[in-house]
């Protein structure tokens, strides 16, 4: 290989795949447009009561630690790719083995990159892409039936995270709670949004959230709205037993409420409808969060348009893009894929693709190279 591996985003995906190819002694460059390594996950709150709730969130840390010692993987943040090009197959002898599709990547610094203000375009080339740009979380105005943005006390799921990074606690933000809902599949399984897939994440996390609150102010009493229970650590499930729930004033309500309306000064007013029974119901929160998925980044449909590479009806890139039979020179020969940007996942799924993707790589370049 002429040039190191260029991995574009330095979340979960980038990270967990550059450290397996620097074990397998490649030379890797990951380029992420943040301050530092860890994507979305590196946001996250601890969500430990007396006891781990597995949310995974730590890994952020530990692979970010990891690649910081590791002397093969060059990190450049705050420079974020603009544009992937393909360079026409470069024959170097007449053995096929030598010759191989190049690819222009271009960033630029993000602004106000300290030092930098005069910094311009930079590209680099590379004979292998790994994109690992991963996701957006769905905006909750989209769903303005709930009046996210104007009513303070309706929050998304990332706000409370937030706010619990921040203070370690809700309460110097939004007061006492007595009653909290949550409102699952926001943006997700949902055609209106264009999204029906499920996010697969937003299951767990409501649940480690609630139990989260209900450690810190076990008086509150928690209301989740939900379609059905979906994850991949469904470990929350056995939870999901009546008594239990009672001792941990939890109710599961199965019915996503028509919408949110709050008068100055009072609480939020929640409508639904009871599923068994189709009669209308309606209830007060002082605090209602809506739990919202995951949605394929803009980045994609860029990528898409530059390299033709497959998307999904969600926008999502199709892990047919993925392909190590391809010998240098076909069409897409050396792109590869991993993580959130090919479809919703949780972080230990993305350690997984990460980790699988660096081995395909590694047997493209072995049998190509
Ligand atoms: C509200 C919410 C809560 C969640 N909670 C949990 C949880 O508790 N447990 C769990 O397991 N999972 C959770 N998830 C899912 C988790 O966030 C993902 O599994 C994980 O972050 C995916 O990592 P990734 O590397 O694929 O993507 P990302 O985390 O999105 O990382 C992609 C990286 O690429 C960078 N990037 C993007 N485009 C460019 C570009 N053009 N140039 C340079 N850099 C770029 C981004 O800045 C980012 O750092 C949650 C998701 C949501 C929406
Ligand atoms: S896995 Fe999650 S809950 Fe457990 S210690 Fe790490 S951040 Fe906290
Ligand atoms: S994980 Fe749960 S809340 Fe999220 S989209 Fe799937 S069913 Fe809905």
């Amino acid at each position: 290989m002429k040039y190191p591996i260029i991995i574009i985003g330095g979340g979960i995906a980038g990270m967990a795949a550059a450290l397996e190819l620097a074990k397998a002694g490649l030379e890797v460059l990951i380029i992420e447009k943040n301050e530092s390594l860890g994507g979305q996950a590196a946001a996250f709150a601890c969500m430990a009561t007396n006891q781990c709730q597995k949310c995974d969130a730590c890994f952020a840390v530990q692979l970010r630690a990891e690649v910081a010692t590791q002397p093969k993987i060059k990190v450049m943040t705050r420079y974020e790719v603009i544009e992937v090009a393909v360079n026409a197959p470069t024959v170097e002898k007449s053995d096929q083995k030598s010759s191989s599709t190049q690819y222009a990547v271009k960033m630029q610094p993000v602004m106000g990159k300290p030092g930098n203000s005069r910094a311009s375009i930079v590209i680099f080339r590379t004979e292998v892409v790994l994109i690992a740009s991963g996701y957006q979380p769905f905006s909750a105005e989209v769903r303005g039936e709930y009046g996210y943005g104007r009513y303070l006390r309706v929050v998304s799921s990332l706000d409370l995270e937030q706010v619990w990074r921040k203070h370690g606690n809700l309460k110097s933000t939004y007061g006492h709670l007595s009653q909290v809902a949550f409102i699952q599949c926001i943006g997700s399984r949902d055609r209106r949004t264009g999204n029906p897939y499920c996010s697969k994440v937003c299951c767990g996390y409501s649940w480690r959230m609630a139990r989260r609150m209900q450690w810190d102010y076990p008086e509150v009493e928690i209301n989740i709205f939900y379609m059905d229970f979906q994850g991949r650590r469904c470990d929350f499930l056995t939870d999901l037993n009546p008594r239990r729930l009672n001792d941990k004033k939890i109710s599961l309500i199965r019915s996503i409420p028509s919408r949110a309306y709050q008068l100055p000064g009072q609480k939020v007013v929640l409508d639904w409808e009871v599923t068994e029974s189709g009669q209308k119901a309606q209830a007060e929160f002082d605090l209602v969060v809506l739990s919202v998925g995951i949605v394929a980044s803009d980045f994609n449909y860029k990528l898409n348009q530059q390299l033709n590479l497959p998307i999904d009806k969600g926008g999502f890139l199709l892990p047919e893009g993925n392909c190590r039979e391809r010998r240098p020179g076909d069409l897409l020969a050396g792109v590869f894929c991993a993580g959130t940007c090919c479809g919703a996942a949780d972080i230990w799924t993305t350690i997984i693709q990460g980790k699988s993707i660096a081995g395909q790589i590694v047997d493209y370049i072995d049998s190509n190279h």
